[in-house]
Formats: C-alpha cells, sequence, structure tokens
C-alpha cells in the first residue's frame, strides 16, 4: 500500500524451506530474538498450500503469483514435451513474469539475490544475481550486470557451500562436519553481500533467499535422534544443534539487514514450505503400474521410435543396490537425477504402456501414455483417459501398509483440475501424496498384492506444504493469519506497491497488514 508522501521501498528475505513450526519454537526459546521481535510486532501468516504444490513449484509459485499450470516449474528435471527425454530445468522457460517486471513497469528499481528457479532478465530495471548462493543452481554465478558479478567475486569470492550432498548415499560425520561450517560460513557471506548491495545502489524493491535453512533441514533434521546416526558421536560434533545453529545465524543476518532499513521501508521474511519426516512413496508406483499391466518394461522392440533397453540400464541391473548409491554418491544431483531417469524409461516398452513415472524427490508423479501428446502414445484422450486415471487412483487410494493396515496415500490430484493453464502439457497427470505416517517401505491391496522396496532417498527430511511470512515496518499492523497462501505473496508485494495485481495472479492481496 502506497503511503501519501513517501514511496514506499520493501525488503523481501526468503528462508528457503524454513519450517513454521521450528521458527515459532525457536523464536518463543529466545533462539531467534529477530524473528521473535518480527513476529510479535508485525503480521505474521501462516501460509498453507495442499500437497499437490511440488517443492520445485514453491518458489515459482511465490514469484509469478501463478499455479504450475501456468508457470510450469514442477521438478528439477522435467519430460520435454512432445518427446520421451527428460531435460534439466531452464529458468528462462518459466511460463510467467516474475512479480518485479511489475514493479519495474511502474519504474521501481529492483535488486534480486538467488531467487530460486528465477534467471537474470537482461531488460530489468535493476539487477538481478541468480546462482550464486542458492541451494539448487542451475549454472555458475549469472547477473544482468557483468560488473556487479565481478565486483562480488573481488569482494567476496565464492560462495562457500557446493551442490546438495547425497541423498542416495549414507553421509560420512566428516562430510556433515564440513557442510555444517559451509552452511554457517554461507549464511555470514550472504548477509555481508546483501549489506554491500543494500547500501551501495539504488532500490526499492530488494529481494534475497537465503538456502542455508534448506540444506540444513535435509541433512541435519532430528539429528541425534534417529538411529541411524548412533554409529558416531553427533552430539560431541555439535551436530545434533546444527539445524538450530543455522536458523540462528540466518536471524542474526537478518537482524543486520533490518537495522539497514529507513521508515519507509518494509521488510517481509517468508517461507513457502517447512520440512517434515521423508516418508514418501514413489518409489513403489513403477511396480503397482507394473502389476497393473499398465506399465510395460523390459521387452526388446525396436522401430517405430521405440528403443531397446540400453546399456546402461542393463549395467544397473547387474550392480547391487550398495554399489549404485555409493557410485552416485559421486555424481553430481543434477546428472545423477538424469541417469536415474534414463535408467528408469529406458527399458519402457512405449506400445504397450498406459502410465509411467516422471523424476521425482517426494510426490509420485505419473504420466499417461496419451496418444497426439506422447510420441508414441496409445490412450485415447477422453473418456479412455479419464477412466485410466480414476483407475489408477482408485487403485492407489486402496493401497495399505501392512504392518499397520493404514492407508499410504493421502491424495491423488488431477492436473486437469488443479493446474489448469498454458503448461499443463509439461506436467504429470497425477500427483500423488502421501499420508506420511511411517516410511513406506511396503505396500498391499487385494488388486495388487504386496509390493516392497526402501526408499533411494535417504535425507532424513522431505517437505511439508506449510509456509509463514512475516510482515513488518511502518504502516504494518500488528497481527496474524492462518489462511494465508504461496499464491498470494506476489499480490500482496503490488498491493504494498500500490499496483494492481494482474489478472493471472492465482492469490488474492493480504488486506489486514495493510489496515484496509
Ligand atoms: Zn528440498
Amino acid at each position: 500500500m502506497a503511503r501519501s508522501g513517501m514511496s514506499p521501498r520493501m525488503l523481501v528475505i526468503g528462508l528457503d524451506a524454513a519450517d513454521p513450526s521450528l521458527i515459532e519454537k525457536w523464536s518463543a526459546d529466545g533462539v531467534l530474538p529477530t524473528l521473535k521481535r518480527l513476529r510479535s510486532e508485525g503480521y505474521w501468516v501462516k501460509l498453507r498450500h495442499t500437497g499437490e504444490f511440488t517443492s520445485s513449484s514453491i518458489w515459482p509459485s511465490i514469484y509469478t503469483g501463478a499455479h504450475l499450470g501456468k508457470h510450469g516449474f514442477y521438478h528439477t528435471t522435467q519430460i520435454v514435451p512432445g518427446t520421451k527425454e527428460l531435460g534439466l530445468l531452464k529458468p528462462e522457460r518459466c511460463g510467467q513474469s516474475p512479480f518485479w517486471r511489475d514493479l519495474d513497469k511502474s519504474g521501481r528499481h529492483s535488486i534480486v539475490v538467488d531467487v530460486p528457479f528465477s534467471y537474470p532478465r537482461a531488460d530489468l530495471n535493476g539487477i538481478q544475481i541468480s546462482d550464486w548462493g542458492s541451494y539448487e543452481r542451475f549454472s555458475e554465478p549469472r547477473s544482468t550486470s557483468r560488473e556487479v558479478l565481478t565486483e562480488i567475486d573481488r569482494r567476496f569470492g565464492r560462495y562457500p557451500v557446493g551442490q546438495e550432498m547425497s541423498r542416495n548415499a549414507p553421509v560420512g560425520k566428516r562430510e556433515l562436519q564440513r557442510r555444517r561450517t559451509q552452511l554457517l560460513a554461507g549464511a555470514a557471506l550472504k548477509g555481508n553481500l546483501i549489506k554491500w548491495l543494500m547500501s551501495s545502489r539504488p532500490w526499492d524493491f530488494f529481494m534475497v533467499v537465503f538456502g542455508e535453512t534448506h540444506a540444513a533441514g535435509h541433512s541435519f533434521w532430528n539429528f541425534g535422534s534417529n538411529n541411524h546416526h548412533d554409529s558416531f558421536d553427533s552430539k560431541a560434533l555439535n551436530l545434533t544443534t546444527t539445524l538450530r545453529d543455522i536458523y540462528r545465524a540466518v536471524d542474526g543476518e537478518i537482524s543486520k539487514l533490518v537495522e539497514m532499513l529507513d521508515e519507509r521501508t518494509s521488510v517481509l521474511v517468508l517461507s513457502g514450505h517447512g520440512m517434515r519426516p521423508n516418508y514418501a512413496g514413489w518409489h513403489l508406483i513403477p511396480e503397482v503400474l507394473s502389476r497393473l499391466g499398465f506399465l510395460v518394461t523390459g521387452s526388446k522392440t525396436s522401430g517405430n521410435g521405440i528403443r531397446a533397453p540400453e546399456r546402461s540400464q542393463q549395467l544397473r541391473s547387474l550392480l547391487p543396490l550398495n554399489w549404485r548409491r555409493s557410485l552416485s554418491r559421486y555424481l553430481p544431483n543434477r546428472l545423477r537425477d538424469y541417469l536415474t531417469i534414463h535408467w528408469a524409461t529406458s527399458g519402457i516398452d512405449w506400445a504397450q504402456t498406459r502410465a509411467f513415472c516422471l523424476p521425482t524427490e517426494r510426490l509420485g508423479f505419473i504420466r499417461i501414455n496419451l496418444k497426439g501428446r506422447e510420441p508414441n502414445g496409445i490412450v485415447e484422450p477422453g473418456l479412455e483417459y479419464q477412466n485410466l486415471c480414476d483407475q489408477i487412483c482408485e487403485t492407489l487410494k486402496q493401497l495399505v501398509h501392512p504392518r499397520t493396515g493404514r492407508p499410504i496415500v493421502g491424495e491423488v490430484f488431477y492436473t486437469d483440475h488443479v493446474f489448469p493453464g498454458p503448461q499443463r502439457d509439461c506436467l504429470p497427470d497425477l500427483i500423488v501424496d502421501w499420508r506420511h505416517e511411517g516410511e513406506i517401505d511396503e505396500a498391499c491391496s487385494r488388486q495388487v498384492g504386496t509390493v516392497k522396496a526402501s526408499s533411494p532417498d535417504l535425507r532424513y527430511a522431505s517437505h511439508s506444504p506449510e509456509g509463514f511470512a512475516v510482515l513488518y515496518g511502518r504502516g504494518i499492523r500488528r497481527g496474524y493469519a492462518s489462511t494465508g497462501h504461496i499464491l498470494d505473496v506476489a499480490p500482496t508485494v503490488l498491493t504494498y506497491f500500490g499496483l494492481q495485481p494482474p489478472s493471472y495472479m492465482d492469490g488474492q492481496a493480504w488486506a489486514n497488514p495493510f489496515g484496509l
């Protein structure tokens, strides 16, 4: 909301995958004094969304204000429409503009740093830096300004945290200790970079995302309470407090940034999703589809564009699981994702397959081999497609864990219902969310029988659909709302600047923090 006589400014600080329940607990305990102050003096909003928002879609949904049927980002490795190939996500392919483009058009200067899955647009009225210190990086650091990038390199050097640690191999104590040191150093270095940019360049809107909270969540969640960690003394190694220490370090950086703000600048601190124990069952879906006869693998067909199983798959099947895990440990994650799906799809008999799985890290992604859309599609659009989706959905919902008798699937989302839009055909057709009641290493039903497999993703934590936002500053009222959505962030920021949110945005601006 533009206040008369003063042109407003806003600093947005993203805490990637920072968990709202930890923020509440540790701000109450005094561990996070800055967030405690912002919460008590500002407007605290619980951001909730249903499980169909994938972790890769969170930041694009926040910065475009549009759902993934419009922006099209659901995973770092996505199917290339019209092919059976998989490609690594390219931020430039985002089907919708970031909201700072609207600020741009109104003459505001923006500085945007490390917003995940975004890229520096050459025509930006300001500075954007991508892939410098974000949690997932798609390239070497990039910027709208070569001069700024050179100066950052000279003053701050490289961001100290490497790409994510292995997901499917146990991580040793030395690696964890090194990661702890790197994350603490990364938070401090990013804070210094932001302070320098804030004080040396003009801006009306500044947005930065700290990725350390995301990396720490996956690597140090519940550390010390899990038997897997008992092989070494995690307490003596400071690993049990690492997650808290990293949240505290980021809180300290927020404090320094907030101290620099003048009276016409408000701050918005936010996270679009949180963390919880890693209970997912996506690895069981291929076997379920196979038993239903919908996914057919292993036949050596040729011609008509259908490939025979390739050597990499044959090699893979000869390797024991622990060998495959240790091999994958030395592959960069992106390459590993690519190889995983290459292996996973190269043996598919497309002439007989009606449904198949796409790469994922939490949700199940099922795509129908649809005629007219897939190169070798065999399922007719319309009734046949619909019946197949219904049948898969029903089957998945009937699966229970044999030990508990409890269903393993929480919800199956039909993409046509939840994410219609121009990017619809890039997406899976069905998105499967889990009940998150315990490890899903087995499932059974009368129709399917029993399928068993441990998850190849050994990380202790994955994402919950709960985030938060706290607004603080002049003109922002104190208060609390429990009904925010990640899609509300973009229209809320534009409304703060007195701009009308574009009609493609799916969320609603929050009126209460501004007293509207
Ligand atoms: Zn994650």
